[in-house]
């Protein structure tokens, strides 16, 4: 199947030959039809699946085509996303795509000045893409109003009710016009999720990709026992290999990514930390340089990571286990993305077992062994 196949005007299939896709995901093909035709979306996918153009092809599309004839300054499209990172991805996804069609978006979140956000919004946009706390803050100003909103996405649904979200999003919701045509997308289809889906979504037509439990089959993953007090050893140990070029390292908490970063470091390996701490600038400044390749290796707590988004991203590296094995599934769905392979490594303590049984519960297979490593 091809994007044309998928009725996407010219101007958005042009974009998308730029950015080198060949054809559409499984989540595009099924998803882009139906928002096109006006149907509300339950879309159960993680990132990795290319959810993002699922969502903001067919938006741009119904945008060019009901144009106005005299443009207004009113925000035609919302959407909503956990962390500043996510959103800020987002925003260059629609400004990639809509290259070719001068649809003006913005993004708001927070941590930063609002003014240069407010004086965006009042210069005028069609897409808004904003964090809720930030989104909600310029509403109570007055500088943003959602009464002409007729598309809105609420994206990794899961994510913000973990962050505890929800009562921002419902505040939002109450400020959405009625009518309006609502994508909704989420790793997990859990109980509250379904809940809070059922009361935003008419009708919605279900789509589901790759579940959350379902690694992705083009990421290898291996496990190494370790000692707690020689994981920083292994760390520097598999970085030594020039068959990393990136590495994502996984903590689980802020201090822990910085202990490892000022490691590496004083080692001559080029490391940066991000995480919720961290000033939204220098949150950008590492993200950039991590893509860039300037930096090799970044370390990063879960929220941080959010969104976090590399080309051809090689490895991903859990220093420590995450407590939720959902949050590995995330975690290593860095890599392997859009049909490139990836490589995911975790250490494990003795501690950390009962953590690697819950995951290889839920991915329902069990992860290589590395039994011979100085370390073990
Ligand atoms: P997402 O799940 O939206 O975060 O997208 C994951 C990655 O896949 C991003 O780097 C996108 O640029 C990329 N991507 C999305 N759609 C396609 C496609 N049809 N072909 C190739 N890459 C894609």
């Amino acid at each position: 199947m091809t994007f044309q196949d998928l009725n996407l005007i010219p101007e958005l299939t042009l974009a998308l030959d730029k950015k080198g896709y060949k054809e559409p995901t499984p989540i595009q093909q099924q998803a882009i039809p139906h928002i096109l035709s006006g149907k509300d979306i339950f879309g159960c996918a993680q990132t990795g699946t290319g959810k993002t153009a699922a969502f903001a092809l067919p938006i741009l599309q119904l945008l060019h085509t009901n144009k106005p004839a005299v443009p207004q300054k009113t925000i035609k499209a919302l959407v909503l996303a956990p962390t500043r990172e996510l959103a800020l991805q987002i925003s260059e996804n629609f400004k990639e795509y809509g290259r070719n069609l001068g649809i003006m978006h913005t993004t708001v979140f927070g941590g930063v000045n609002q003014n240069p956000q407010v004086n965006a919004i009042k210069r005028g946009v069609s897409i808004l893409v904003a964090t809720p706390g930030r989104l909600l803050d310029l509403m109570q100003q007055g500088f943003i109003k959602l009464n002409s909103i007729e598309y809105f996405v609420l994206d990794e649904a899961d994510r913000m009710l973990d962050m505890g979200f929800i009562n921002d999003i419902k505040k939002v919701i109450t400020k959405l016009p009625v009518k309006k045509h609502t994508m909704f997308f989420s790793a997990t289809a859990a109980p509250d999720i379904m809940k809070l889906a059922n009361t935003i979504l008419k009708n919605p037509v279900s789509i589901a990709v790759t579940p959350v439990s379902s690694t992705t089959t083009l990421v290898k993953q291996s496990v190494y026992y370790v000692k707690k007090e020689s994981k920083r050893n292994l760390l520097k140990h598999i970085l030594k290999s020039a068959t990393i070029e990136s590495a994502l390292v996984f903590t689980r908490t802020k201090r822990g990514a910085d202990k490892v970063v000022k490691e590496l470091n004083s080692n001559g390996i080029k490391a940066e930390a991000i995480h919720g701490n961290k000033s939204q600038n220098a949150r950008e400044r590492a993200l950039k340089g991590f893509k860039d390749r300037t930096i090799r290796v970044l370390v990063a707590t879960d929220i941080a990571s959010r969104g976090i988004d590399v080309d051809k991203l090689s490895h991903v590296i859990n220093y420590e286990l995450p407590e939720q094995a959902e949050t590995y599934v995330h975690r290593i769905g860095r890599t392997g993305r859009a049909g490139a392979n990836g490589i995911a490594i975790s250490f494990c303590t003795q501690d950390e077992m009962p953590y690697l049984k819950d995951i290889t519960k839920l991915i329902k297979k069990d992860i290589e062994v590395i039994k011979s490593h100085p370390f073990a």
